[in-house]
């Protein structure tokens, strides 16, 4: 078993105070012991970032994405080690952790605009020999705290452009899977980021504190729980900082009586026990119109998840790997159990699964339950595991009504062949991210990422523009340069053309 370490000012260092195991869910053995951040130790990565931001701030920006450049390369030619480092701690399959290494580097390849992104806003002759424009100004010490069910691709929402807009960056991520985090981090590093840009500190709520109470942290983006979301929010904006904190989610899934169902089946069954659930884009409810569509959807995907591949995330060619730990397996365990008494279907029971070799792993198998109304438990909170609950409704505006009702508005999508349907769909509901006829509409890099309602607490979305304009501030210049024989009279109204 060994201990990870802290990445600060470039240099791996050990911590003497708390630490907590690390699990490979599919054995369910603990493999290391990750160092849980003291205040000083946090300071100490405060204090090499405050360092380095004057020297680095002023760094030409097509430097600075020269760096990025370096990075995307090294992070490619690394895919396989990272994936595997992933699939070890979190459990998703190989090719699920390659997958979101691949969405992680869009954000490098957006990153690498910097000089373009930076350019800022130019307008001469305002007045009498006056030019205006905006400048784009990094922050300073900029911090990001980031959850465990994507250990690569969400931190590099984060630091890849907080860093190329002149940041300095202090990365708390989840304590439950750290190791490929820290190892994208050293990679920046060999690929010549200069000492104390960016700092990897492990730990938990203690280290959060420590960073939502420090004076030089000016900005906290934040990707995990709701509760967690809120906390963050109201006690850093409290403190005068700059925040961004994305929560939970229950995205829902509507199928329109026209939907290709084939297609629509193949569609929900990556995108609700892809990753085990554990996505935060997961869709966990379909919302089928009609009880023609409901029963002809629970016909085709019964099969489908009683067939679902599941073991080892590090075994090539499986659908399915384990829940992260023994706790969050449990805690789904729970749902399905309050699932059952509060009079839902159980129609796929995925308890009690064990795999063969793997025996004390944290396995569960997909589950699908029918007949879910809106006060359920299993329907209003995020159960964040390989469950789906069909919910029947009599029309579009009912699915509407329903999905703009529920308090988390992430992510939702509909599934239908009728233009009008969609169209009405898109504008009017009540969600921050929306497909039509596609499951998991996360977008790309060069657009920003981000719920409504209870999961997103702030008001720029993550990575893309949103996030150029969350880890800048705006610096408006006026400049006069008059000619040289003129004279201007003082001017005592309030100036105007
Ligand atoms: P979590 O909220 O438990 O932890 C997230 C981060 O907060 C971790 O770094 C953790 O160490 C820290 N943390 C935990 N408890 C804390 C406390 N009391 N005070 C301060 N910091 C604390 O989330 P998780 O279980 O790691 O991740 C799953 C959750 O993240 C789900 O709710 C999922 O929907 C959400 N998520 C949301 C998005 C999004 O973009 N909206 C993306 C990914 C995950």
């Amino acid at each position: 078993m060994s201990l990870i370490q802290h990445l600060i000012n470039g240099e791996l260092v050990n911590d003497s105070g708390r630490s907590a195991d690390v699990y490979n869910p599919s054995t369910g053995q603990v493999i290391h012991q990750v160092p849980l951040a003291s205040r000083e130790t946090i300071q100490q990565a405060i204090d090499s970032a405050k360092a380095a931001f004057p020297a680095w701030r002023n760094t030409p920006a097509a430097k600075r994405a020269q760096v990025m450049f370096r990075f995307k390369q090294l992070l490619e030619q690394n895919e396989a080690r990272i994936s595997q480092l992933i699939s070890e701690e979190h459990g998703k399959t190989l090719e699920d952790a390659a997958g979101e290494l691949k969405r992680g580097i869009e954000n490098v390849e957006y990153a690498c605009s910097a000089p373009e992104i930076l350019k800022g806003e130019y307008s001469r002759n305002v007045g009498p020999n006056i030019d205006a424009w905006s400048d784009f100004q990094p922050l300073g010490v900029v911090a990001g705290i980031t959850p465990f069910n994507f250990p690569a691709m969400v931190p590099l929402w984060m630091y890849p452009l907080a860093i190329v807009c002149g940041n300095c960056f202090i990365l708390k991520p989840s304590e439950r899977d750290p190791s490929s985090t820290l190892l994208i981090a050293q990679l920046l590093q060999e690929a010549g980021l200069p000492k104390g840009v960016l700092s990897v500190v492990h730990g938990d709520k203690g280290a959060v504190d420590a960073l939502i109470e420090a004076p030089e942290v000016k900005a906290l983006s934040f990707v995990g729980s709701t509760p967690i979301a809120e906390y963050i929010y109201s006690e850093a904006t409290k403190r005068g900082k700059r925040v961004q904190a994305l929560g939970g989610a229950k995205n829902h899934a509507v199928l329109m009586p026209d939907a290709d169902l084939d297609n629509a089946v193949s569609a929900l069954m990556g995108a609700a026990y892809g990753s085990c659930g554990e996505r935060c884009m997961a869709i966990s409810v379909a919302v089928c119109v009609g009880d023609q569509v409901a029963d002809a959807l629970i016909a085709k995907l019964v099969p489908q998840i009683k067939a679902l591949k599941i073991g080892a995330g590090t075994t090539c060619g499986l659908d399915m790997g384990p829940l992260v730990t023994g706790q969050a397996r449990d805690k789904v365990s729970g749902y399905i159990e309050d699932g059952v008494s509060s009079g839902a279907e159980l129609v796929v029971d995925g308890r009690g699964l064990s795999i063969a070799g793997n025996e004390e792993g944290f396995f569960l198998g997909g589950s699908l339950f029918d007949r879910v109304t809106p006060e359920m438990r299993i329907y209003k909170e995020e159960i964040f595991g390989p469950v789906l609950c069909v919910v029947r409704v009599s029309s579009l505006e009912a699915a509407m009504q329903l999905i703009n009702d529920h308090e988390y508005g992430n992510g939702t999508c509909i599934f239908t062949r009728d233009g009008e349907a969609a169209r009405l769909f898109c504008d009017e509901i009540e969600v921050g991210m929306v497909g039509v006829n596609v499951p998991l509409p996360v977008p790309v890099a060069y657009h920003s990422f981000g719920g409504w309602k209870r999961s997103l607490f702030g008001d720029l979305h993550a990575y893309g523009p949103d996030g150029v304009r969350f880890y800048t501030r705006r610096k408006a210049i006026t400049q006069r340069w008059p000619q040289r024989a003129s004279h201007e009279a003082s001017q005592f109204a309030f100036p105007s053309l």
